[in-house]
């Protein structure tokens, strides 16, 4: 049993943090916001008054917080109250470069870090089967996987520092890109007379197939448990996609690369997210719809 701090006991973090106490942890969490603190205490964790208490004889510290300015505020105030060596995990999601620079604080103060990002959602914090993308040296990697592996089904080594958030953002303007293109199919088709089910029976088993149209369906009907037919609620909110591509088109320019997808997907969804954050970013469909001409 060791002792884990946890910073960040929001949607994702409050159940990340149970999952570690269900494991037989001592966790010792911080959050400013009263109602997830007691969400947490009632699932186990011991919750202090800051982030500097919290990390205050642990071994290990997992923050899940909200934007890489937090994690960097988080670290400027954590890193100096930690016990020398100690292991630092940063699961948030948040821009490559901001995730390295948070490892140099903790490795400059002789402390061990990974990026960890996951995905899969509150669902999968809640049942302990995320997907975790890890950046950093081997060793520290190795001995952050035996606790992802408690809140998580899958851990995959991405290489080096900042190389979890390169994967987690890559994937999901590959998301956000394929949920745009399998809407507008779904749109172009209704136009010419197609129905939903026809176009999913083809396309699902053909070589328009993927994610956002098998599990995630942005229409109502060929799959049952998508958000579709729940009135789209999340699943994976729109303001959750709006920053995840924000992240990514700010890498693509960074680097250069000529993304124009990625680039239009991220106005797409940075337009839509603003009067439809909350809706399942499936629903991007519902506008497309809406902002088609009569034929
Ligand atoms: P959330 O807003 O529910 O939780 C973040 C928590 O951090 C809040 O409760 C906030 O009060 C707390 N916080 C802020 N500053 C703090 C500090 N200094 N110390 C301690 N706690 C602090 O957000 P969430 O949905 O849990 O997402 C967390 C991260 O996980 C984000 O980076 C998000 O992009 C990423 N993520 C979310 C999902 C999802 O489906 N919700 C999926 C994958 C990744």
């Amino acid at each position: 049993m060791s002792t884990v701090a946890f910073l960040g006991l929001g949607h994702m973090g409050g159940p990340m943090a149970a999952n570690l106490v269900a494991a037989g942890h001592d966790v010792r969490g911080f959050d400013p916001v009263p109602a997830s603190q007691d969400a947490a205490r009632a699932n186990g964790v011991t919750v202090v008054a800051s982030a500097a208490l919290a990390v205050a004889g642990a071994s290990m510290v997992v923050t899940m917080l909200p934007s890489g300015r937090h994690v960097l505020d988080c670290y400027a105030e954590i890193v100096p109250a930690a016990e020398p060596d100690t292991l630092f995990v940063d699961s948030s999601t948040i821009d490559v470069a901001d995730a390295r620079a948070a490892a140099e604080i903790a490795t400059g103060a002789g402390h061990r870090a990974v990026d960890a990002p996951v995905s899969g959602g509150v669902g999968g914090a809640t049942a302990g089967t995320l997907t975790f993308m890890v950046g950093g040296p081997d060793a520290d990697v190795a001995a952050a996987t035996p606790y992802l592996e408690i809140m998580g089904r899958k851990v995959v080594h991405c290489g080096q520092g900042g190389n979890g958030q390169a994967a987690k953002l890559c994937n999901n303007m590959i998301l956000g890109i394929s949920m745009v293109a399998v809407s507008e199919a779904f749109v172009l088709g209704e136009k010419l007379g197609l129905t939903n089910q026809a176009l999913f029976d083809v396309a699902s088993t053909a070589s328009g197939q993927c994610w956002a149209l098998t599990t995630n369906c942005p229409v109502p009907g060929p799959v049952p448990t998508s958000p579709a037919n729940n009135d789209y609620t999340p699943g994976f909110a729109a303001a959750l996609m709006r920053k995840d591509l924000g992240l990514a088109a700010d890498a693509v320019r960074a680097t250069g690369v000529p993304a124009r997808m990625g680039l239009l997907a991220a106005e797409l969804y940075e337009d839509y997210a603003r009067e439809h954050g909350g809706t399942d970013f499936s629903g991007i469909v519902q506008d497309i719809r809406e902002r088609s001409g009569e034929t």
